[in-house]
């Protein structure tokens, strides 16, 4: 039976919600094949956005096929080509290897400017804006999302075929899809601080580990010859609760480690701290619905090791860009035609994220802070002696290596032999100073005493701990069954 499609006035084929990295570059790649788009953005360009700057090279390839990597002003970006890793008084240097394939080292590169570039390429493409107007709700009917537009002024309905929620960490497209706010078990809190007048080296930044502010990271990425991005982020849920302030861990942190004192040097504060949530994956939740779909922050598409989302930002819509386009001619937005963008994302990037989120539930247990102080040891001595391994570590911190790399069985012997040094080398210092052998024994039964106490004190929380440690295992090991290569991770490819 022949079934006719009723002829209907669509004020737009997609609207976007959030003109950030994802709805920007998705309007322009749709705007570019002749889609109708509007972008509802909340705020007016140029807007700032609080971020670390670190722009990754595979966020400034998806940049380079806009053809933002030709303007003048991305030209004036600052290149980073090292990281230091601070963790005590140990500290590693590492020039960052770019891998062939991907032309350009990260830059810092200021949101203000980076989402106006993106934004201004979108407009140029033939994207519509509407600024200062926020999404409110939308509406599903048989033929089209009914979505709800509000100004200071005034109030509009606009009728699409697709809505996209682009909308970031607290997205209002993704909350009425999935009916949820996201969970705090997917949540990190984020931090930023802009310096002036700061010392060099401008190209490289550093990361800095402490026992008191795990889990989380400090991070001085320089953005030019004289400024700095200095800030923090740190998994939201920890166990037991973290009873410090993140800010005053920022602070803290400021005022008394000494490698950022000597960059921060007669630099000072620009303007007030500012913090944000960041969301990341939760392989449960839906990337679309009919006539809906979500990008970028809004689909949790962050790396949780990393911070880095900028990236995923931007290859996220490319691929729904592809997934739209296929869907335009045939006037087709049930979730199954959209359900090839779903599968896009599992397989780029569902196993890596898993990994990743299975890496960061261990430090959410405070009780096990040590033990990861200890990891991080080895891993900074080894990158100390080993390129190859060090590549690696900076690999992922940037962005350009998927955390699988770093569980590959070269990876795993080359930390294991290490750690064997490092304990040799702590017995022997033992053995010279018969007294700390003693101290450090007594250290391991009280650490072991700490652990039983919080147990006992918290058995229900611990178990939650456990219960989720063991569902995103169960998660890695599903991608690991369905898509991921073995021979190839076992070879470190
Ligand atoms: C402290 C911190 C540090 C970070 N550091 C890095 C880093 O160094 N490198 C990196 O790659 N990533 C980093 N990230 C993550 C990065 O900021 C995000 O991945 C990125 O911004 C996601 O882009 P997006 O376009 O999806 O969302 P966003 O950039 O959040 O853009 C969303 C847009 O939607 C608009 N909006 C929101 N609600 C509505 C609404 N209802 N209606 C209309 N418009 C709306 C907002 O105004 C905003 O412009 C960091 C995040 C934080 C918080």
């Amino acid at each position: 039976m022949l079934t006719v499609k009723p002829k209907i006035n669509y004020d737009c084929d997609v609207l976007i919600s959030g003109g950030g990295p994802s709805g920007s570059a998705l309007a322009f790649h749709l705007a570019k094949k002749g889609v109708k788009v509007i972008v509802v953005e909340a705020a007016k360009f140029p807007r700032d956005k609080v971020c670390g700057d670190g722009v990754s090279p595979i966020a400034l390839a998806e940049l380079n096929k806009m053809g933002i990597t030709r303007t003048q002003k991305f030209a004036k970006a600052n290149e980073i080509k090292k990281v230091g890793l601070f963790l005590k008084n140990d500290n590693v240097f590492i020039n960052l290897a770019k891998p062939e394939h991907l032309r350009y080292h990260a830059r810092i590169i200021p949101r203000i400017e980076l989402d106006a570039m993106i934004y201004e390429a979108a407009k140029k493409a033939g994207a519509t804006y509407l600024e200062e107007s926020r999404v409110v709700k939308y509406k599903i009917t048989p033929n089209a999302a009914l979505v709800t537009v509000k100004t200071d002024a005034d109030q509009q309905l606009i009728k699409t075929k697709l809505v996209v929620g682009a909308d970031g960490s607290r997205s209002i497209i993704a909350r009425q899809m999935r009916g949820n706010s996201p969970s705090k078990d997917y949540q990190l809190l984020g931090l930023r601080a802009y310096y002036n007048n700061v010392n060099g080296p401008t190209d490289r930044v550093d990361i800095y580990f402490s026992e008191e502010g795990f889990p989380g990271i400090f991070w001085m990425f320089p953005k030019g010859k004289n400024d700095a991005n200095i800030g923090m982020a740190m998994i939201s849920q920890t166990f037991p609760q973290k009873p410090d302030h993140i800010k005053k861990l920022l602070t803290e942190h400021i005022a008394t480690h000494p490698e950022i004192a000597k960059r921060i040097g007669k630099g000072s504060l620009e303007a007030k701290m500012e913090g944000w949530p960041i969301t990341f994956f939760n392989a449960s939740q839906k990337l679309c619905s009919d006539r809906v779909m979500l990008i970028g922050e809004a689909a949790g598409l962050i790396n949780p090791l990393s911070g880095d989302g900028i990236q995923y930002a931007l290859l996220s819509s490319r691929w729904a860009a592809e997934t739209i386009i296929n869907c335009v001619p045939a006037d087709e937005f049930s979730e199954t035609a959209l359900s090839t963008y779903s599968k896009k994302v599992n397989e780029e990037v569902g196993y890596d994220f898993a990994l990743s989120n299975l890496l960061v539930q261990f430090p959410r247990n405070k009780t096990l802070t040590k033990v990861w102080m200890k990891i991080l040891t080895v891993l900074i001595a080894r990158a100390k002696e080993d390129k190859e391994y060090a590549d690696i570590i900076a690999g992922i911190f940037e962005g350009t290596y998927p955390s699988y790399k770093a569980l590959t069985v070269p990876f795993i012997l080359k930390s294991l032999k290490q750690g064997g040094l490092e304990i040799s080398k702590e017995l022997s210092n033992s053995l010279k100073h018969p007294n700390s052998l003693l101290d450090n024994a007594a250290d391991s039964v009280q650490f072991l005493f700490k652990i039983l106490e919080e147990i006992k004190a918290n058995p229900v929380a611990q178990l939650k701990w456990a219960g989720n440690t063991l569902s995103k295992t169960a998660s890695v090991a599903a991608h690991l069954a369905q898509t991921v290569d073995l021979s190839k991770i076992r070879k470190g490819v």
